[in-house]
């Protein structure tokens, strides 16, 4: 896996904490040599230091270069590509990770901004960075190549009450990809999804408004992933030869099952 993610380019959306960071980690400790990193995220302080947490961690093998990007504007996203210094502009992996929930409520009482927010992050924002790096993708022989790796939600399959627009826009998120691959089938692009259950991160203050309390309330009497135990599956699918595609993963906590 070492080997075949050496000399990669890999964006990653939302690294600025719990599984984003985590994955960022993962691919340095996995790749610690000549590996590129483009952590993305709207909290540009604690992007650098997460890249100083890698430097200190695995070296200077790994280069890393944080960009402050709010992927629910398409104004930034469209610059993106083209504002990344020359020898991170050839990417290889793309990680749509950045993602949120804002509240919980039934469908007539939620509010019009947390509406917006979620469709326009959870789904514009995933399809618009898709659309950013596909050209580099499909400029290469053979109808293209390179990965774009998609964090769903189980919320996309199993609906749940009080989460009616987050779930729609993670069912949004799996329809995307699976047509996103059926379009590609003929290239050597990997469109891939990854579905997380429960995991313990800064999700569920982003949820509650910041009430640390309601938020850990959450994780109380429940055994929730890690962020790195999602983490190592992002880097994982990566990792795999490249005629191996695997499409589609939930992973949960035993005791959602
Ligand atoms: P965190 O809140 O810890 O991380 C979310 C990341 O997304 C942060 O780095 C945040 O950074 C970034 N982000 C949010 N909005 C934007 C935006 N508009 N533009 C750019 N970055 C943004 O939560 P998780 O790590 O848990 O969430 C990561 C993904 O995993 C999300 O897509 C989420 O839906 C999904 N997921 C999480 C589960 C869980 O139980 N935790 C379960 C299933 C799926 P910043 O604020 O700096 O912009």
């Amino acid at each position: 896996v070492s080997k075949r993610l050496a000399g990669k380019t890999v964006v990653i959306t939302g690294a600025s904490s719990g599984i984003g960071r985590a994955t960022a980690f993962e691919f340095a400790r996995t790749a610690p040599q000549n590996l590129k990193l483009v952590l993305t995220a709207r909290r540009i302080d604690t992007l650098k230091e997460v890249a100083a947490d890698i430097a200190k961690e695995v070296g200077d093998g790994v280069r890393v270069h944080p960009v402050q990007l709010d992927v629910s504007k398409p104004e930034q996203v469209r610059g993106f590509v083209g504002g990344l210094p020359e020898e991170f502009r050839d990417v290889d992996v793309l990680v749509n990770n950045a993602g949120l929930v804002k509240g919980v409520a039934k469908a007539p009482e939620i509010a019009e901004e947390d509406l917006n927010v979620m469709f326009a992050t959870n789904v514009t924002g995933l399809i618009n960075m898709t659309q950013a790096i596909m050209p580099i993708y499909l400029k290469r022989p053979n109808g293209g190549s390179g990965d774009i790796i998609n964090i769903g939600s189980i919320a996309g399959r199993e609906p749940y009450v009080g989460g009616s627009i987050y779930c729609a826009t993670k069912a949004a998120v799996r329809s995307f990809t699976d047509s996103l691959r059926k379009e590609l089938i003929a290239s050597r692009i990997r469109v891939m999804e990854i579905d997380p259950g429960q995991v313990e991160t800064e999700f569920s203050v982003v949820r509650f408004y910041g009430d640390k309390s309601k938020a850990d309330a959450v994780y109380a009497g429940c055994d929730p992933l890690t962020p790195d135990d999602i983490a190592e599956v992002v880097v994982f699918v990566a990792g795999r030869k490249e005629n191996i595609v695997v499409a589609d993963t939930l992973v949960y906590p035993s005791h959602q099952g």
